[in-house]
């Protein structure tokens, strides 16, 4: 399992739900926020890991030392959004990019745990962020998506950047074609969904 930066193709994949929770998805689960305590993260989404399903884990503290901040939300819904809130962000697979972004303040998220079972939470500040963040990652979007003219014209030199690191690696066969990948999410999404 390894990380995938933008412009890859899947992380523009709008995911399907899934169907169950079985000893392979919580390994899965496991390997994600291994992945990203590596990686310094707050949250991670499936199609960042290169997964077509609906899932993302986050810890707020980052700190796998932290178990009762872990939380993992499959096929989440999220409903009630209130106010507005503005605050930087930043991405695991959009390296060294940082910019604000605004959202709604604060929301109700619904969704199910590693055990299978069905939860809600209100969510606000930096909580009601991130699974917004990651929620947009399960319908392919990116929180460069959401940014403001200015400031996507600030982050605009940075993402060149990535886009042609993202070309050198597809010219050397790091990363595979658009239809080997669209074929790979089809068969990974047909067998779970
Ligand atoms: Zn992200």
């Amino acid at each position: 399992m390894r990380i995938i930066r933008y412009p890859h193709p899947t992380l523009r994949h709008k995911s399907k739900p899934l169907r169950r929770v079985d000893a392979e998805l919580q390994k899965m689960i496991r390997q994600m926020f291994d992945l990203m305590y590596e990686e310094e993260g707050i949250g991670l989404a499936a199609n960042q890991v290169d997964l077509p399903y609906r899932l993302f884990v986050i810890n707020v503290q980052s700190d796998p030392a932290a178990k009762d901040e872990e939380m993992v939300f499959i096929n989440p819904v999220i409903t009630q959004p209130k106010g507005t809130a503005e605050d930087r962000e930043g991405c695991l697979s959009l390296p060294e990019l940082y910019a604000p972004v605004r959202r709604p303040e604060k929301i109700t998220i619904s969704a199910y745990n590693a055990a299978g079972q069905e939860f809600s939470y209100q969510m606000d500040g930096l909580y009601a962020r991130v699974v917004q963040h990651e929620y947009d990652h399960l319908d392919g979007i990116l929180f460069i998506d959401r940014l403001t003219a200015a400031n996507l014209l600030a982050v605009k030199e940075a993402l060149g950047e990535l886009e042609a690191e993202f070309c050198g690696e597809r010219r050397r066969g790091i990363i595979p074609d658009e239809q080997q990948i669209a074929a790979r999410l089809a068969e990974l999404e047909g067998a779970r969904a």
